[in-house]
């Protein structure tokens, strides 16, 4: 898949893509004078919910048609171009008759296959861009497959948002960062542009920052931070808003770090120290193919002698001896143990192929597996 939603702004090198604005559009007057201030900090999307995905209802459900016409007025006056949520096709029809210029898919859509396909119907011939959020549930093949979806439609104009992941046990964040799920997401589509809403990960305005700096820290393309002129009075969302005076400070503060190492003078330096890297990762394999050959001794006298393959003391006993080493290497325990758990899952493969040949039952990888 080859993505393209930059070409359409002229993006500053290595400055991040801004989205902000209101988490709901609640009159006329509160989109256009936060359209004006926000356009004066050079955002690139005006964004604002009027359709609103509550989890209970009886509570404010969005402006509706009324809200897309404030919008469109403010764009008028400002120029800034403006973005809302979309859930149904017949979101897509309005926006689209109201002039919106991008559209976004917010988290509790994206769990549906059902209903991110009929939104794609919808935008067939269309040229908008769209940005879609990650599902509410940690699941990267469900993201995936909304983008393909909207991608298979014919729109290359295509950005992802990590906005986190609900859990049920309670967590200092709104919804967890797992910030390895967008990682592994940019890992597989390098050049589809990667940004975050610290304000939905964090649900608190104390958090904003540090989530914004960190997803910056790892490379992500740009931010949509929820700003309302008077966030504790917000309809929506009111603990995580910030003021715009405070969005101006956020990003007055934020370390842009180079995107590329390319870019930096101190770049042959780093390709030495990226060379004994590779050197101790060869070193590293040949290590565990000797480990493995020795798994596949003892799984010739397993056979041989009629032992069982899988023995819970001896496994005890190295998860023990590994641990104690972890601590005395300074190496994170819980990694070293999902390091020697993969190894352990491999030698029992191959010994389970020593002891029946090789028509045996492989044991899987849990990605394998989760995938439907
Ligand atoms: C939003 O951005 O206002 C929103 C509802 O987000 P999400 O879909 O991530 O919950
Ligand atoms: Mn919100």
């Amino acid at each position: 898949m080859q993505f393209d939603l930059f070409s359409k702004w002229s993006l500053k090198a290595g400055y991040p893509f801004l989205m902000a604005g209101p988490c709901s559009a609640e009159s006329a007057e509160q989109v256009l004078t936060l359209s004006k201030e926000l356009k004066n900090k050079a955002i690139h999307l005006f964004r604002a919910g009027v359709w609103k995905p509550r989890t209970r209802p009886n509570s404010f459900e969005g402006s509706g048609e009324e809200g897309l016409k404030w919008l469109k007025a403010a764009k008028e006056e400002t120029g800034l171009p403006n973005t809302v949520e979309v859930a149904t096709a017949a979101h897509v029809e309005l926006a689209l008759k109201y002039g919106i210029d991008a559209l976004w898919i917010g988290a509790r859509t994206m769990v549906s296959p059902f209903a991110v396909q009929s939104i794609a119907d919808s935008l067939k011939g269309v040229n908008i861009p769209v940005i879609v959020k990650n599902p509410v549930n940690p699941d990267i093949e469900l993201w995936i497959g909304g983008i393909e979806r909207i991608y298979n439609n014919g729109i290359i104009q295509i950005a992802a948002i990590h906005r986190g992941f609900s859990s049920y046990d309670k967590s200092k964040y709104r919804n967890k960062p797992l910030w390895e799920i967008p990682l592994e997401l940019k890992r597989r589509f390098p050049d589809l542009p990667l940004l975050c809403d610290p304000s939905h990960i964090g649900g608190k305005r104390e958090l904003i920052a540090s989530l914004s700096q960190k997803a910056l820290d790892l490379n992500f393309d740009g931010l949509m931070i929820e700003v309302h002129p008077d966030p504790d009075e917000a309809l929506s969302d009111p603990q995580q808003q910030i003021t715009p005076a405070e969005f101006s400070e956020l990003i007055n503060n934020l370390v842009i770090r180079k995107r590329n190492a390319e870019d930096s003078i101190a770049y042959s330096s780093l390709e030495e120290l990226r060379i004994t890297i590779d050197k101790i990762d060869e070193h590293l394999l040949e290590t565990l193919n000797e480990r493995m050959t020795y798994s596949e001794k003892i799984g010739v006298f397993k056979k041989e002698n009629d032992i069982a393959i899988f023995q819970p003391e001896r496994w005890n006993e190295i998860v023990t001896r590994v641990k104690f080493l972890a601590a005395e290497k300074n190496l994170s325990e819980d990694i070293v143990l999902k390091i020697f758990d993969y190894i352990q899952k491999e030698s029992i493969r191959k010994q389970t192929n020593i002891m029946y040949g090789n028509n045996s039952v492989d044991i899987k990888s849990e990605s394998e597996n989760r995938n439907q």
